[in-house]
């Protein structure tokens, strides 16, 4: 049984338009608290106020409101940012997707508000730890990427030689969660590499890239194999000599939507379809193992 823990909302930040970053401390009990791994992630339950009836309206796709506002108590899933190295806090994100829940919550709470954390719990990552495993890309849309950096800061903290590349795509480069904290951390350690994406803003409005922090318009794998044209370390002689690249020793988790992970979705009808391709579908088609990919889905589309 995840545990309960009491918390305060120390420090709320603006992390950008849609989204804040929330330090929780301890109000009593901390016992368990800071048992988890990068990865894991805690339910968060809060007392919120919104209108009576929230249903989805498949014409315009939005979730539409009505009725008065009523108290509920709700609880939904935020992997943890924070590293399990860093005790006395709990970091979490949390972005809104216009639904019943994120957007009142990021509306209400304030600094000193009481909250509760349910957890530690969930299996993504765990892989990492238990194989040992030294070369890891962490693929994130939005607001997949708490546990990316929660991975490289227990990394740093630990002193693993473990190389870890950062993946992680926005519409634009000010829908980028954590961005100078990315950066930060990336400075931090010469096994770190992050690779920004915008999907939706043109190259030359991208900051330059540099050999460890990378910026490219338009989706992963438009052009090329991704993973292999910002992993391959090695120099141009070595690249001649030999075909062997060692992107495919990467292990990957892909953290964020159903249509980031698998391009899967609700088609017109409001069924379950294949309507792209996601990540997982462009590292299998460049023969990486399944054994080597674990996925965080964090809602549908
Ligand atoms: C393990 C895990 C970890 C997570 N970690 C994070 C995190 O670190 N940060 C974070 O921000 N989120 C995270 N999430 C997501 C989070 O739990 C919530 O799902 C998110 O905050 C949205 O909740 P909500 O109640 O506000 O939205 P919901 O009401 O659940 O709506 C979510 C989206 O689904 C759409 N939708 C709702 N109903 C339908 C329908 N019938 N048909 C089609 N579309 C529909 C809504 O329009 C909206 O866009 C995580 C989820 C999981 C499972």
């Amino acid at each position: 049984m995840p545990d309960r823990y009491d918390v305060r909302a120390e420090k709320i930040t603006t992390e950008s338009s849609d989204s804040k970053s929330f330090i929780f401390t301890p109000i009593d009990n901390d016992e368990g608290l800071y048992d988890y791994l990068p990865g894991q992630f805690f339910m968060l339950e809060a007392k919120i106020s919104r209108p009576e009836t929230i249903v989805y309206d498949k014409e315009s796709k939005q979730m539409v409101p009505s009725g008065p506002d009523i108290e509920v108590v709700e609880k939904k899933a935020y992997s943890v940012v924070s590293s399990p190295t860093q005790k006395g806090h709990i970091e979490l994100i949390i972005k809104s997707e216009q639904g019943v829940f994120a957007p009142y919550l990021l509306d209400q709470i304030q600094e000193g508000d009481k909250c509760t954390l349910i957890g530690p719990t969930g299996k993504f990552m765990k892989e990492i730890f238990e194989q040992n495993s030294k070369y890891i890309a962490c693929w994130s849309a939005g607001s997949g990427i708490p546990s990316t950096l929660s991975l490289m800061q227990y990394c740093l903290d630990n002193e693993l030689d473990t190389k870890v590349v950062a993946f992680d795509s926005n519409k634009t480069q000010a829908d980028i969660i954590y961005h100078e904290k990315i950066k930060d951390m990336v400075s931090k350690s010469d096994n770190f590499k992050a690779v920004f994406t915008a999907t939706r803003e043109p190259l030359n409005k991208l900051p330059k890239s540099k050999s460890d922090i990378k910026y490219k318009s338009g989706r992963f794998w438009t052009d090329e194999n991704t993973l292999e044209k910002y992993t391959d370390d090695r120099g141009i002689l070595a690249k001649l000599l030999s075909k062997k690249t060692n992107w495919q020793d990467y292990y990957n988790t892909i953290c964020g939507s159903s249509s980031f992970i698998n391009g899967k979705g609700r088609d017109k009808a409001g069924k379950m379809a294949k309507l792209g391709e996601g990540v997982e579908d462009h590292l299998l088609k460049f023969n990486c193992s399944p054994s080597n990919i674990d996925k965080d889905q964090y809602y549908l589309q």
